[in-house]
């Protein structure tokens, strides 16, 4: 394999991409085109009944229309079931996985990749049940698959934020990778498409910084190697909200309307530390200039003078 970075971006169309979205997709991007590296373009679609098609379109849509380009046919989770399937078999073989009978309500709770706060402790209620109530309780409900994890520190230093240590059994416990529905896991099938498409380089928002000693143990347990991390500050309004995708009046179906493609550049390299005052740039100006030591640690807050104008 070359040395060449390898980044990508990977967003969930279960709604339109917001600025917050965007930003993380030009960061990773221009990290990696100021050193002449590969971009991948993956969507996150594996939660299938939650990501329509039409709006994976709209999110390759706005992401051209910001001058962010790919260098393959970007990759749908939807059409990798075989893949993760075949991860799942081998971690099966590990002894390293066992059913979880317990409430959807849990489940739910367990499986979203964007919580802001730290997801509840799994207490491995079902970690030692005998072959006799597995088979028992599979008649009435379908159980959830759990990775057991080990108790011992996983550690990996992040572009920004540096040190990140975290033991998983006493921080998250046991965790999905296959759903009662038969769905993977947010977790697994992010591990194993990195690894598979020669990801180096994975920038995404800081909300999901404590996801990634989950996934660097499902790397070690499947024997990929690891990807350098950089979790970037999120986005908020110029009074400091974080912004979600109800947000109507903050993506591009709006904002397309009322500025230019290097206006909304200039938008978000100000917000984050890489210009210091909101006005146009081009995509190649950014690139050339491009350095993760101007970006700012701290929340990156959209210019008041987008609200104004
Ligand atoms: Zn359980």
């Amino acid at each position: 394999m070359s040395a060449r970075v390898t980044g990508r971006f990977a967003p969930t169309p279960s709604g339109r991409l917001h600025l917050g979205n965007l930003l993380c997709a030009l960061l990773a991007y221009l990290s990696v085109r100021s050193r002449d590296g590969r971009f991948l373009l993956r969507i996150e679609d594996v939660d299938v009944p939650r990501c329509p098609r039409r709006l994976a379109a709209q999110c390759i849509e706005d992401l051209l229309w910001l001058g962010i380009t790919w260098d393959e046919p970007p990759l749908y989770q939807s059409e990798r079931t075989a893949i993760y399937e075949d991860a799942f078999a081998r971690l099966e073989d590990m002894g390293l996985v066992y059913p979880c009978f317990c409430t959807r309500a849990q489940l739910h709770a367990a499986l979203a990749p964007n919580l802001g706060d730290r997801e509840p402790v799994y207490a491995g209620t079902c970690a030692h049940l005998s072959p006799d109530e597995i088979a028992e309780r599979s008649k009435t409900r379908s159980p959830a698959m759990r990775v057991r994890v080990p108790d011992e520190d996983v550690t990996f230093t992040d572009g920004l934020y540096g040190i990140v240590t975290e033991n998983l059994a006493r921080d998250c416990g046991d965790f999905i990778i296959r759903r009662s529905d038969g769905l993977f896991g947010y977790q697994l099938a992010v591990v194993v498409d990195d690894a598979l498409t020669g990801v180096t380089e994975i920038v995404r928002g800081r909300d999901i910084l404590t996801a990634t000693p989950r996934q660097l143990f499902l790397q070690r347990a499947l024997g990929y190697p690891a990807p350098s991390y950089v979790h970037i500050p999120l986005l908020t309004d110029s009074e400091g909200r974080r912004l979600a995708k109800r947000d109507k009046d903050l993506d591009l179906s709006v904002l397309s309307k009322r500025f230019t493609r290097e206006d909304i550049l200039g938008l978000l390299a100000h917000a984050c530390g890489l210009l210091p005052d909101w006005h146009p740039v081009t995509m190649d100006a950014l690139i050339r200039d491009f350095s993760w030591e101007r970006v700012a640690r701290e929340d990156a807050r959209l210019s008041p003078a987008l609200t104004r104008m």
